[in-house]
C-alpha cells in the first residue's frame, strides 16, 4: 500500500468513513487522475460540483487533496476538495465560460505546492522588473518563492545579473543553473525534499520544461526547438500534469500555470522597454520596421551607442516571443486588443530633412 505522506499529504481533519484521501496529479476535461493509497485511480465529480459554476474556484485542480468515494471497478467520485494551503489562479475573463460575457470566474490551475521557482533566463531575457512582478504573484500564491537564472551556459559573467537580482530582492534565494551542462541543479536539493511540491513560472522559452526533464532524468516534456505559434498543448507524450522526481519532490506543470506565464511576458515588456519604445515615437515613419528606414531613431541609437544592441536584441526576441503568445488563448488576445499597435501607416514626414543627426 501507497503511503499518502509521499505525495505530501498530511492529515490535518479526520476522514469520514467510506471516504479515501488522494491527490490530483491529471485533469482532462472532467476526468481526474488521483493517486490513492490503493494506487492511481480515475474520478470524476460528484454531481453537486457541475451545478456550481459561480464558484468555479471550488472545482478540483492539479495538486489539490481531495476526498473519493473509492470504487474498484469504475469512476471513484470526488466528493470533497481539502483545504488548500497555496494557490495559483488566474481570472478567466474569456466570456465563454459558462455564456457569463464578462463575468470574472476565478480558475485555479496549481494548488498545494511549497515553493514557486521564478525561471528567469541569463542570457536575453533577463528582467528584474519582471522577476519582480512574478515574486508579486508568487507571494500571493502563498507559496515561497525561490529565483532560478537558467541557461548560465550561454552567458560568460553571471556575476552582474546575480548583483543585479540580489540588490532588487534582497530577502529571496537566487540561483544559477544550466539544465545542459548541469551546473547549480545541486543547489536545488534543499527545495527537492521528499512529498515538497514545485510549480514553476516563467516566460515562454527560459527553460521549464527543460529544468523539469533534466530534473526526471528523463524526458517527459517536450522541449522548444523553434518557436513558433503552435497548439496550446505542449505536452506530449504525456498529459501527467503532476510529476514525482526521483528526489520524492514534486512539479506541477500545468497548461495553465504556463499561460500565466505567457500572459506576464507581454506585461514585462511593457514593465521593462518603455526607453525602446519611446524610440520608435522618433522614428521618421510610423510604420517604420527599424532595419534600413532613413530617420529611423532606433538606429541612430544604436550607431551613437545611446541604446545597447543587445538591448536592442533582447526587446526583438520579446518581440518574437509576444507573437508566440498571441496565437495562444482568446484570453491573451481579448487582453490584447486594448492595448492595439500602432496603426501601420505612413505619417506625413515629421522631421523634413532625412537623418536626425
Ligand atoms: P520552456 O518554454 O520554458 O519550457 O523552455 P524549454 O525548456 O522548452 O527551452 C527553450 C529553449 O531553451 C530550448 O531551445 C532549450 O534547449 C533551451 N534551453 C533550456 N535550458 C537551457 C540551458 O540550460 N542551456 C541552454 N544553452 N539552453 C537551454
Ligand atoms: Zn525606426
Amino acid at each position: 500500500m501507497m503511503d499518502l505522506k509521499t505525495y505530501g499529504y498530511t492529515e490535518i481533519q479526520e476522514i469520514p468513513d467510506g471516504l479515501l484521501p488522494g491527490r490530483i496529479t491529471e485533469v482532462r476535461r472532467e476526468r481526474f487522475t488521483v493517486m490513492t493509497e490503493c494506487g492511481e485511480v480515475t474520478a470524476v465529480l460528484k454531481g453537486v460540483f457541475y451545478h456550481s459554476a459561480e464558484t468555479r474556484e471550488d472545482f478540483p485542480c492539479v495538486g489539490d487533496f481531495v476526498l473519493l468515494q473509492y470504487n474498484e471497478s469504475g469512476n471513484s467520485l470526488i466528493v470533497t476538495v481539502l483545504p488548500r494551503y497555496s494557490k495559483y489562479s488566474r481570472a478567466d475573463d474569456s466570456g465563454h465560460a459558462a455564456g457569463y460575457a464578462k463575468t470574472l470566474l476565478e480558475q485555479v490551475v496549481a494548488t498545494n505546492f511549497d515553493y514557486v521557482f521564478i525561471l528567469s533566463s541569463l542570457n536575453r531575457d533577463f528582467n528584474v522588473t519582471r522577476i519582480m512582478r512574478y515574486l508579486t504573484q508568487a507571494r500571493q500564491s502563498s507559496g515561497q518563492p525561490v529565483i532560478i537564472l537558467t541557461k548560465a551556459d550561454l552567458v560568460e559573467d553571471y556575476n552582474l545579473p546575480i548583483t543585479e537580482v540580489t540588490q532588487s530582492i534582497p530577502e529571496v534565494p537566487v540561483h544559477v543553473i544550466s539544465s545542459h551542462t548541469g551546473l547549480g541543479l545541486n543547489e536545488l536539493d534543499t527545495y527537492l525534499m521528499p512529498g515538497k511540491t514545485v510549480v514553476f513560472l516563467g516566460m515562454s522559452g527560459v527553460g521549464k520544461s527543460s529544468l523539469l526533464n533534466a530534473l526526471m532524468e528523463k524526458d517527459v516534456m517536450k522541449v522548444q526547438a523553434i518557436r513558433e505559434v503552435d497548439s496550446r498543448g505542449r505536452h506530449t507524450t504525456t498529459h501527467r500534469q503532476l510529476f514525482m522526481l526521483p528526489s520524492g519532490a514534486m512539479v506541477i506543470d500545468t497548461p495553465g500555470m504556463r499561460e500565466l506565464g505567457l500572459f506576464d511576458a507581454e506585461e514585462g515588456i511593457r514593465a521593462g522597454f518603455n526607453d525602446v519604445e519611446e524610440l520608435f515615437t522618433h522614428c521618421r515613419f510610423t510604420d517604420c520596421r527599424h532595419q534600413t528606414e532613413p530617420g529611423c531613431a532606433v538606429l541612430t541609437a544604436l550607431s551613437d551607442g545611446s541604446l545597447l544592441r543587445e538591448r536592442w536584441e533582447h526587446y526583438l526576441a520579446q518581440q518574437h516571443e509576444n507573437k508566440y503568445v498571441q496565437g495562444k488563448t482568446g484570453y491573451l488576445t481579448d487582453k490584447r486588443t486594448q492595448n492595439k499597435p500602432i496603426p501601420r501607416s505612413s505619417k506625413k514626414s515629421k522631421k523634413k530633412g532625412g537623418w536626425k543627426n
